[in-house]
């Protein structure tokens, strides 16, 4: 898919687009009012050099957003809501997360490193069916021949679609709600037919996600929450 950013739209710009990164490799296009999506998608893929650079270089001065402590009391995200975690060790049971009764149970007995382990394991194991699944079912309704589904760790994008149509989504992806994340399956499973951002790609996403600006704002709006 493509990059991950804000957008901030202003009355008072008349014609030109702009792109800032802040200290925590957020990523703001600053856009007049009515610039059409697909426009401001070319902007950034024109940039995405000049992007690619600043975020390389920032990567070597230290993180500055605040992760989570994976302790009880946080919040985790899953289909859309955020659900309570309670982090505990009890030898005699299995290790490892649960999700019952709308909370989350970690049975861990390590320090950050291996609960965080632990949360990913269980996400990656989550979306694997999940998005598969939600692939299978677009994938036969559209007629679109995907090659397979993998998960990736990928903190800055959604989902991607190789050259010889295999679909890649993040595990993050999961946290968001389900017709969100059935609009990040159809994008990328639109991309089998066009493998590009144009007008024609956007006008088939249209056709089966005709509110999928509310979508791509829901994940820019979120994402940040969706990290630990
Ligand atoms: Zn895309």
């Amino acid at each position: 898919m493509d990059i991950r950013y804000h957008l901030k739209r202003s009355g008072k710009r008349k014609k030109t687009l702009s792109v800032q990164i802040g200290k925590n490799s957020e990523i703001t296009v600053y856009a007049p009012s009515f610039t059409p999506i697909a426009e401001i998608d070319r902007f950034v893929e024109e940039k995405k050099g000049w992007i690619a650079r600043t975020l390389t270089r920032q990567a070597d001065l230290p993180a500055l957003p605040e992760e989570k402590k994976i302790a009880t009391g946080e919040q985790l995200y899953y289909l859309g809501a955020s659900h309570p975690l309670e982090v505990f060790f009890e030898p005699l049971e299995n290790a490892g997360l649960v999700f019952w009764d709308n909370r989350f149970y970690l049975n861990c007995s390590g320090g950050r490193d291996i609960r965080k382990r632990e949360l990913v394991a269980w996400y990656r194991k989550k979306a694997q069916h999940y998005l598969s699944t939600r692939v299978d079912f677009y994938g036969r309704l559209l007629k679109l021949p995907v090659k397979g589904v993998r998960i990736t760790s990928a903190g800055r994008r959604w989902g991607s679609c190789s050259h010889d149509n295999r679909l890649s989504f993040s595990f993050r992806l999961i946290m968001a709600p389900p017709p969100v994340i059935d609009y990040v399956v159809v994008h990328e499973l639109m991309h089998i037919r066009q493998k590009n951002h144009s007008s024609q790609f956007w006008d088939l996403v249209i056709g089966v996600v005709p509110d999928y600006q509310a979508h791509r704002r829901w994940l820019r709006d979120h994402q940040h929450l969706f990290e630990f």
